[in-house]
């Protein structure tokens, strides 16, 4: 209900105007807002995972607004340095998306060449080079599809019960046991999709089918590539989506995602995005040494000049925001209604 009644004084505080006030104050001025995007549907996704997908014809209801907000979209090192200088434009914004799947390439790319949008891509490397889906999130999106169903005991996959996949729980507790038990046995990439290719077979998928889509694929070597030249800001995002808490196993999760970002894209990388928003004061000094400039983070809110530059928020636009608190945001109004929630990405890519 208190979400209702803040949309309710939005949608009045909209139609007085303020919106546009707080956009051209000194207040909105001084401040950067970085949007963070994840998925752009090719299909269904959005409904499976609203925090992760959005629906293309939201996206481009985003993108409608930031033009009719008038509001400087600047790219991601600009930004930065500008808001260091003090000297961001009015309405500033920064557009980013994490993780470089493929549906950026199919679906929010064409859309942000569209509106002129210039974009950063934090690109996670290890499935740019191995043509699979990312092994949890296809299980998980399997089960969603079927979940009118049951599903059978797989004994060769330590599912020994049939599991009512109705729930979320259900569901959840199947894909933690695919999980736990690729991690206990330190399965490889291909190993593990050759589970996730048995679980489509007791749910009755063409596996085959499904995967030449692409769903829940990252963009290949060649995608990567070809974005780059186009002028998109291909970024970090550690090599395999996680982030070690052991000093040398973080620093080559770096090393290891900037040589492949730099041998595609030819140019340097320097910005960071944290996966899954997860971070720790430690991180900081291991990013320095690596020369990495910035971090984001999924914490909401806007940039300040004189904020730890390793730990920027930025606000995460999902399935679950209305068109008006986007609008919102992009004034800046959003930020002094504050529709606080806690980070709660977790988008968590398995490890190979
Ligand atoms: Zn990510």
């Amino acid at each position: 209900m208190l979400r209702n009644a803040k949309l309710a004084a939005l949608s009045v505080l909209k139609s007085t105007g303020a919106f546009e006030a707080v956009a051209n104050s000194n207040w909105r001025r001084n401040r950067l807002l970085i949007l963070c995007y994840h998925g752009t549907s090719l299909e269904d996704e959005h409904h499976w995972r609203p925090a992760l997908y959005l629906a293309p014809h939201v996206l481009e209801q985003r993108l409608e607004a930031i033009r009719a907000m008038r509001c400087s979209i600047l790219p991601l090192g600009e930004a930065l340095e500008r808001l260091e200088a003090r000297d961001l434009p009015p309405r500033s914004v920064a557009v980013t998306f994490d993780d470089g799947t493929y549906d950026f390439y199919s679906q929010a790319y064409p859309l942000l060449r569209k509106y002129d949008v210039p974009v950063t891509v934090y690109q996670t490397t290890y499935y740019t080079d191995h043509p699979m889906p990312v092994f949890n999130l296809i299980c998980s999106y399997m089960l969603w599809k079927r979940r009118a169903d049951k599903l059978d005991p797989i004994p060769e996959l330590d599912l020994n019960q049939s599991v009512d996949l109705n729930t979320h729980l259900g569901r959840h507790q199947v894909v933690r046991s695919l999980v736990e038990r690729s991690e206990r046995e330190n399965l490889s990439g291909q190993e593990k999709n050759e589970i996730a290719q048995r679980l489509a077979q007791s749910l009755g998928f063409d596996y085959a089918a499904l995967t030449a889509k692409r769903i829940l694929h990252l963009m290949n070597a060649q995608e990567v590539a070809q974005i780059a030249k186009e002028g998109v800001d291909v970024q970090l995002h550690t090599h395999r989506h996680r982030t070690p808490v052991e000093e040398s196993l973080f620093l080559r999760e770096i090393v290891d995602n900037r040589q492949r970002i730099e041998s595609l894209t030819g140019k340097s990388a320097a910005h960071f995005c944290y996966p899954s928003g997860v971070y720790r004061q430690e991180f900081v000094a291991w990013l320095q040494k690596e020369g990495v400039e910035s971090a984001t983070t999924c914490d909401v809110g806007f940039a300040r000049a004189g904020d730890n530059p390793f730990f920027l928020p930025r606000f995460v636009d999902t399935t679950g925001r209305t068109q008006l608190e986007f609008e919102s945001w992009i004034s800046g109004l959003g930020a002094l209604i504050a529709f606080r929630r806690a980070a709660t990405q977790r988008y968590t890519l398995p490890e190979d």
